[in-house]
């Protein structure tokens, strides 16, 4: 409660950020998120932001108790929390018939899948239900643990860390039932299939069939138990090269019972048996796949080594060498793992039919990500939503509420967002431009083009100085991009082969062959009849990533910031400098400062007036007149100064803390 907050401030910080004394302060800002974070209070607001830090450990908060406790509340009268944030999205989206979205960020482990599944589960549990409703509910909610099983994995930051960006579409009846949903994913780490840093593991799904499936199942599929048969589970070291994953246990993840889950939450979903016998055959032949080996006389071609029942693979790829042959098995494992995903995100969709929005997305500064450079992109262009939207809507408040408005200074990001997508100049431009051209271009010339046309920029630097010499600290074949968060260096090795993303047509041929009623899904025939060359994907990403912004833009926006308190994934550890990284990276401080440029706080009239009317004889126990004229009396008889607040049309604006704090002392005594 306010109440509560305000008063027992000095142990548990304040609720909302921009009642901190000193707004401008870095300290104050982690100071309070410090003493909240020992209390177990993760949720703080900046105004309508919600920060949340993970606390890795489960709070009794999420009860169905406490779902009752934020279900048509006003969003200032509880403490924070992400039901309220869910709650104040749905009755915008039923008063105000306007679509609503909310955007989780965060870096990689800091609770945005975990804050999307409660956003979702409110909704399961609060909403009114009508019809078919239960099975939309139904779906909505499993439609998680599969798409986890085939998108997340265990990284070294994360143990269910989601490789893909996700965004999801409630849509709601004009009761407020839920009544469909639609997923859309976003560029997935295709690259995890074939190889796995150390620590690291492939997609769940792999080890949960080969732990979990049943003993007949794994016979027709012809898999073992034993991850260490299969090299994209466990790659032995092939010299020179360095083993994989090595790691096909987590203590946190019990393969065996998420396979209940998952094969259980196909069902729910409405996969026929034979869809997923279909889809584990899938799963199944790509670990086969993997064991395919190549031997190669001197420069020769390659010949197969295992004895394996994929003929075709001989035929189809004995024109290239050991090395190329294994590039061509690969780059077939990675297409098909890929766009099965895709299929299983269009089959679910299917199943539900839509608009409250959520939309999570990657955030990773420095994770070893497929293209992490679109994952950066799409930080600033979100970034760049962010402030937008933030100042448009202080704005809108100040005009409707005939307050003047008072410019704010803030850094635009758009010089960094054009920096990557501007036509002709831009990075992606370069790249495409390389990768089309034909002859000696590599990633080298592509870094030269970059040079020649970026060289200069503000946010654009390569080992090259101007004056010829070479900057220190920097490798010949990285540039590096200050980001609005921060500066990361990106070595341009397999910028070309990762944005070409090609597949040898004949394999293509083959897949368009085969009998697996999914695969031929995926590899349409008419692909191979069309001439045109297939979009990049960095611009395949920079396209699908203007549509969202269009879809963002257009609704009503809540935000939840998620910060991760520290690396070791431990509860009630607070690691300072790291918080601090992810404070400026998410731009909180920014985001403060704007809210904070006018007032401090604001309320309406009524519920300003209910608060303190017992403070001055004149509104106490009742004032019978106009609200504003109330709350003036009221103001005034406190001796607030008039550059201290502003009555608006329906609230009251007060620009200092300290005033409102003086307020609630009053109160106490
Ligand atoms: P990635 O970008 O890697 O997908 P993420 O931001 O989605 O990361 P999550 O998977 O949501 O991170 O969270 C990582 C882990 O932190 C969870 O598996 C869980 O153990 C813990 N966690 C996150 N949020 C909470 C919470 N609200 N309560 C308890 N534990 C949490
Ligand atoms: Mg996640």
């Amino acid at each position: 409660m306010m109440e509560s907050a305000l008063t027992a401030r000095d142990r548990v910080g304040v609720q909302d950020f921009v009642l901190l004394e000193n707004h401008t302060s870095e300290v104050a800002f982690i100071e309070n998120l410090r003493k909240r974070f020992k209390e177990n209070l993760i949720y703080t607001y900046i105004g309508s932001v919600l920060v949340s830090v993970n606390p890795y450990k489960d709070l009794e908060i999420y009860t169905k108790q406490h779902m009752e406790r934020y279900r048509g509340v006003n969003f200032y009268e509880v403490s924070p929390h992400i039901y309220a944030i869910s709650d104040n999205a749905y009755r915008s989206m039923r008063t105000e018939r306007r679509d609503q979205c909310i955007l989780i960020s965060g870096e990689s482990g800091a609770g945005k899948t975990e804050a999307s599944k409660k956003v979702l589960q409110y909704y399961a549990v609060t909403c009114p239900a009508s019809g078919h409703v239960e099975t939309v509910k139904d779906r909505l909610l499993q439609s998680n643990p599969v798409l986890e099983a085939f998108g997340n994995a265990k990284t070294l930051r994360n143990d269910n860390s989601s490789r893909f960006g996700k965004y999801m579409d409630i849509q709601f009846d004009f009761k407020g039932a839920p009544v469909g949903g639609h997923i859309i994913n976003y560029l997935l780490e295709k690259s995890r299939v074939v190889h796995q840093s150390h620590g690291e593991r492939n997609f769940h799904i792999f080890y949960q069939l080969i732990e979990g499936g049943e003993e007949d199942l794994l016979r027709r599929l012809g898999l073992e138990r034993t991850p260490q048969q299969y090299q994209y589970l466990v790659k032995r070291a092939i010299p020179p090269l360095p083993p994989g994953g090595q790691c096909p246990k987590v203590s946190s993840i019990n393969d065996r019972n998420e396979w209940k889950v998952v094969r259980k939450a196909l069902t729910v979903i409405g996969f026929s048996d034979d869809e997923v016998e279909e889809l584990l055959n899938i799963i199944a032949s790509v670990l086969h796949l993997g064991n395919v080996q190549f031997g190669g006389e001197d420069g020769g071609n390659a010949y197969i080594t295992t004895d394996t029942q994929i003929k075709y693979l001989a035929r189809l790829m004995s024109p290239l060498n050991q090395e190329q042959a294994g590039a061509a098995r690969d780059a077939l494992s990675k297409a098909v793992y890929g766009r099965t995903f895709t299929w299983l995100v269009n089959k679910i969709n299917a199943s539900l039919a839509f608009k409250v929005s959520l939309y999570y997305h990657i955030s990773n500064m420095a994770g070893s990500f497929e293209l992490q450079f679109c994952i950066n992109y799409c930080n600033e262009k979100l970034q760049q939503l962010f402030i937008e939207l933030t100042l448009k809507s202080e704005q809108e408040e100040y005009e409707a509420e005939g307050i003047t408005w008072e410019p704010v200074q803030y850094f635009n990001n758009k010089i960094i967002c054009d920096l990557v997508e501007e036509k002709f100049k831009g990075i992606i431009s370069i790249l495409d431009e390389e990768c089309l051209r034909p002859g000696d271009a590599s990633d080298l010339t592509f870094l030269e083009k970059l040079e020649k046309t970026l060289g200069g920029h503000a946010h654009f630097v390569t080992h090259k100085l101007a004056d010829g010499k070479t900057r220190k600290m920097m490798g010949r074949e990285d540039f590096r991009m200050i980001h609005y968060a921060g500066e990361v260096n990106y070595n341009v090795n397999g910028f070309l082969d990762k944005n070409n993303d090609l597949l040898f047509r004949n394999l293509k041929e083959v897949m368009c062959l085969s009998e697996n009623k999914i695969l031929t899904q995926c590899f349409d025939r008419e692909e191979l009849t069309d001439k045109k060359r297939p979009e990049t994907a960095a611009t395949q990403f920079k396209n699908s990533l203007a549509k969202l912004m269009e879809i963002l833009m257009s609704k009503e926006p809540s935000y939840v910031r998620c910060i991760k308190p520290n690396d070791a994934k431990q509860a009630g550890r607070f690691d300072e400098v790291l918080i601090r990284h992810q404070v400026k990276y998410l731009g909180l401080m920014e985001n403060l400062r704007v809210r904070r440029a006018g007032f401090a706080y604001r309320r309406r009239y009524e519920i300003f007036l209910q608060r303190y009317k017992s403070l001055c004889p004149d509104t106490w126990p009742s004032w019978d007149g106009r609200l504003v004229d109330g709350v003036s009396t009221l103001v005034k008889h406190l001796g607030y100064k008039p550059e201290e607040y502003k009555l608006g049309r329906s609230k009251i604006f007060i620009r200092f803390p300290k005033t409102l704090f003086a307020t609630e002392d009053a109160l106490e005594t």
